[in-house]
């Protein structure tokens, strides 16, 4: 399914896909803040960093939440750094509108990049929406390693 289809099902009906999360798609997750791969990916092994509240700015969140998300980052770019040459992190700050994003609770890009290819992001337009069961084999691809 297109992404962007999906995100009008969520935005009709105030859904927050990262409020809720299928357990079963968490790579790794702490008090505060789960690992989990982009249901919506930009490339193969495209990562989130999510807080568990919902919450759209930085600003709004304590140091420990701060701290158990850089905790995420640093797993999750582990992961990466083992099949990839670098790994960009993406943070979009601001209101959806001004910062673009398409989802209203604040989440870190963990996107692998490969090498001489810099620019691999696919189009808003064009990005998929995988299913649940898609997810869930990258999901225990990405544990094992
Ligand atoms: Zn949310």
């Amino acid at each position: 399914m297109l992404y962007k289809k999906i995100l009008e099902v969520f935005r009709k009906n105030k859904i927050c896909p990262f409020c809720r999360r299928n357990k079963k798609l968490i790579i790794l997750e702490n008090k505060t803040a789960y690992l989990t791969p982009a249901q919506a990916p930009y490339t193969k092994d495209h990562l989130l960093i999510i807080p568990k509240r919902h919450v759209l700015e930085l600003i709004r969140l304590g140091k420990k939440e701060k701290e158990n998300i850089l905790d995420l980052i640093l797993h999750g770019m582990k992961i990466l750094k083992k099949k990839y040459p670098s790994v960009l992190i993406e943070y979009k700050e601001g209101s959806l509108k001004n910062a673009g994003k398409s989802i209203p609770h604040l989440h870190f890009h963990l996107i692998p990049k490969l090498k001489n290819a810099l620019d691999i992001k696919i189009t808003s337009d064009r990005r998929k929406f995988l299913s649940d069961k898609e997810l869930i084999i990258e999901v225990n691809k990405l544990k094992k390693s």
